[in-house]
């Protein structure tokens, strides 16, 4: 039975209640009266629930989907502004043990070239993306107790926080590895991890074992329920997704947005953030092999509607969609995106090795961060590189009611602006320095309150004249 407050998978991500859901969108689809309601109740903010988001997923108007995207929009500016969070996978290792059959590591694959990151090997990865400007890292490994062992993670992640290269650091290391044990997802957090991200790639049980047909990534409730485990060994900040094309895209909206409910009803905090990758192809993957692949114009509607359900949490978009798609999106919700990065393991060093077959997923935006940054202040948007929030303790229920209280534009506005201006000092190609400054001297003004203005003023002149705080 549903029960959104069980910490059992089938409960909580109850089937018959995702298809009584789907019904009863699919009658009232075109109920107007009961379309105004859910719109008038998403002006207020305060989100939707999986049932109202399934109708106006399902319902067709053009003018309803208009109203969704001003809606979305308006959301996005009044809780993230137009800052977007800048960051980078770093693919540490992908031998894998499982046979998920849409991923180039599963274990069958026999052409894939398998590495694993020493940690000198990290040490030049990570000196390479400090000399791009990267400040935040989601560090990615297939699962394999034998070559990729928690030790083995813990060991990396110091090692990342301890390099320190000209004025580089990583500030804030995400984490996305297979699910674990709360006493594994305690060491995480003890290692200072940031967001742990672990993505359901499908929330339909059946389809879930076909897809996962050996290893043990097989097991859906050991999967479903790794969030409630990593909550539980102390992770305030958790990161949903669903893999877009394993299965059809109601049902994972659904499925997602149930995973999100629960989360809130059980921690009293939903997820930190939720992202949306689309299958692509890989070595020994053809996308067209899965049925349920998505238009540019649905994956739009997906992420305004995400937007909508859960205002607080961010929206996470990969280098897997291209510069059109992630331009297209960004108004309707995104708060984080990529930028250079390299899905091959030990990619960032050795460009060549990018081109080698260890890669995970074709990348589809190939800019660098020079050219991602440039083009998204060209846009107005602020790039950001700030770890601010997660460096004083503002995670989870925390960062949520600092969100909620729209405290964004008098603190991460201005911490925006500063680690923008360090990266345009310390990184930047000399039109991206001109355009950044004019942006941020435009948007200095912008933030409300006086005496944090002025501080930040000051703080500016400071970081021209090479100071680097690590309060960013
Ligand atoms: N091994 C970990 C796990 O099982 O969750 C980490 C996952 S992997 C490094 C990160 C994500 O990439 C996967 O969760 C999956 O959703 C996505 N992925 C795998 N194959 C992909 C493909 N062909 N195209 C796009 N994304 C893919």
């Amino acid at each position: 039975m549903y029960n959104p407050n069980s910490l059992h998978a089938e409960e909580f991500i109850n089937h018959a209640e995702i298809m009584d859901t789907l019904e009863y969108a699919r009658t009232r689809k075109n109920d107007t009266t009961l379309l105004s309601e859910i719109l008038a109740k998403a002006r207020l903010h305060k989100g939707l629930s999986h049932r109202e988001v399934a109708v106006l997923l399902l319902n067709e108007d053009p003018a309803v989907t208009e109203q969704l995207y001003k809606l979305a929009n308006q959301i996005k500016l009044a809780y993230y502004g137009n800052r977007i969070v800048i960051f980078a996978p770093l693919y540490l290792s992908n031998y894998c043990v499982n046979g998920c059959t849409y991923c180039p590591y599963h274990a069958k694959n026999k052409h894939i070239s398998r590495k694993k990151l020493t940690q000198e090997d990290i040490v030049r990865e990570v000196t390479a993306l400090q000399d791009m400007g990267h400040k935040r890292l989601a560090i990615e490994a297939g699962e394999d107790p034998l070559h990729n062992p928690i030790s083995y993670i813990l060991e990396c992640i110091d090692t990342i926080y301890h390099i320190r290269h000209k004025n580089g650091a990583i500030r804030r290391v995400n984490v996305n590895i297979a699910a674990t044990t709360e006493e594994e997802y305690h060491m995480l957090k003890e290692a200072g991890i940031g967001t742990y991200i672990l993505f359901q790639e499908t929330y339909h049980k059946e389809s879930y074992e076909k897809l996962h047909p050996t290893g043990p990534k097989h097991n859906y409730d050991y999967h479903t329920e790794a969030m409630d485990r990593a909550m539980a060994g102390g992770i305030d900040d958790v990161g949903l997704g669903v893999l877009f094309g394993l299965e059809n895209y109601p049902y994972e909206l659904v499925g997602l947005l149930m995973h999100a409910e629960h989360l809130e009803a059980v921690h009293g905090v939903g997820p930190h953030t939720i992202s949306v990758p689309r299958i692509k192809p890989a070595e020994d993957i053809n996308p067209d092999d899965f049925d349920n692949g998505i238009s540019d114009d649905v994956f739009a509607k997906i992420c305004a509607l995400i937007r909508v359900a859960v205002p607080y949490t961010g929206m996470i978009i990969s280098t897997r969609e291209s510069q059109a798609v992630r331009e297209r999106v960004l108004p309707l919700g995104i708060s984080q995106i990529s930028g250079g990065s390299r899905t091959s393991v030990g990619g960032y060093d050795v460009p060549e090795a990018a081109d080698d077959n260890s890669a995970q997923f074709d990348v589809s935006d190939r800019r660098t961060l020079d050219e991602v940054v440039r083009w998204l202040m060209e846009l107005d948007y602020i790039p950001s590189f700030c770890t601010a929030c997660y460096r004083e303790g503002r995670t989870g229920d925390r960062f949520m009611s600092f969100c909620k209280s729209g405290q964004i534009l008098n603190y991460c506005h201005p911490n925006a602006l500063m680690t923008l201006q360090e990266y345009l000092e310390d990184y930047a190609a000399p039109e991206t320095k001109r355009i950044g400054q004019a942006l941020i001297a435009r948007q200095i003004r912008q933030i409300p309150n006086p005496a944090r203005r002025e501080k930040a003023e000051a703080y500016l002149k400071e970081i021209a004249a090479g100071m680097r705080d690590f309060r960013f």
